[in-house]
């Protein structure tokens, strides 16, 4: 694991970050100067994501953990720290999707989804907070969505990202007084894999499904991963300190009135 130079940058770990969003925000995060913890499930995309960071001059290093592991989370962040330093930036990306109808649901596919979108976003902050505490300073950011608002077929998922927001802004009370500010992230229609997914579920195609949300938002376009690694950029600055407990939809202007596909 080669993180020569991290000793004077801040420890930046984003989980999920083996593809999509996450990894956009890994990439922003070590162009912003960070060194960044590149943690996902498969270890083999976190490990693809840290070499093309370290190629193109940053510093990264992979890490392979199930978020909604207890275990698996205490043993990575410890490691985290002992390789790379103490934790000073924390985003909450990992995520699944297992859409149903309610009548449809099952128990297990509602497990699912709270385990790793809420449960996970918990056991990595509770991991990462101790080194923020100790030294008097950390930025956390949760991936939360405009699901969070209600969507169709999503009561799992709508559940966990607006218990993502409850939780951001209950963290930001308790972590405020130690210099760590904790923010969420409303993403709108981003173009991943994950979105493709539901395409190819649903039967249509990926374009017309791009076409038909790009023409229902404000922008006329659908967010690309880097749009929300802007965000996190802005949010995890070193100077963002004042700003905490919030929730800043990234969506085109889906969530405004009258435009909501
Ligand atoms: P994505 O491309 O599917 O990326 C999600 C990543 O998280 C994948 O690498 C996935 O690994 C990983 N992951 C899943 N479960 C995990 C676990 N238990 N432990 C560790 N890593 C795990 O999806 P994305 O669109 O970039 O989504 C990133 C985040 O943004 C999610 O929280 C999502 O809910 C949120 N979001 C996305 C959109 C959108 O339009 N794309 C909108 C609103 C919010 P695998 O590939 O192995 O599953």
């Amino acid at each position: 694991m080669s993180t020569s130079g991290a000793g004077a940058r801040r420890v930046a770990v984003v989980t999920g970050a083996g593809s999509g969003i996450g990894s956009a925000c890994a990439e922003r995060l070590a162009a912003d100067g960070n060194c960044v913890a590149v943690v996902d499930r498969d270890p083999d995309a976190a490990r693809l994501v840290a070499d093309r960071i370290t190629i193109e001059g940053g510093v990264a290093t992979a890490y392979g953990a199930d978020v909604s592991d207890a275990r698996e989370v205490t043993a990575t962040v410890d490691r985290i720290v002992a390789d790379l330093g103490p934790v000073g930036i924390l985003v909450n990306n990992a995520g699944i999707l297992r859409d149903a109808m309610l009548y449809k649901l099952p128990e297990e596919d509602w497990d699912a989804v709270i385990d790793v979108h809420l449960k996970g976003a918990f056991l990595f902050s509770k991991a990462a907070q101790r080194s923020m505490v100790e030294h008097r300073h950390g930025r956390i950011v949760n991936m939360s969505s405009t699901s969070a608002l209600g969507n169709r077929g999503q009561a799992n998922y709508a559940a966990a990202k607006a218990g993502i927001q409850g939780f951001t802004r209950t963290l930001a009370l308790e972590l405020g007084p130690f210099g760590i500010t904790v923010n969420a992230i409303g993403p709108g229609f981003i173009e991943t894999a994950m979105t493709r997914s539901v395409a190819e579920r649903t039967g249509g195609s990926f374009e017309a499904m791009k076409e038909r949300m790009a023409a229902a938002v404000a922008t006329r376009r659908t967010g690309l991963p880097a749009d929300i690694a802007r965000a996190v950029s802005f949010l995890t600055a070193e100077d963002a300190g004042f700003i905490t407990g919030q929730c800043l939809y990234v969506d085109g202007g889906l969530t405004l009135p009258g435009v909501r596909a």
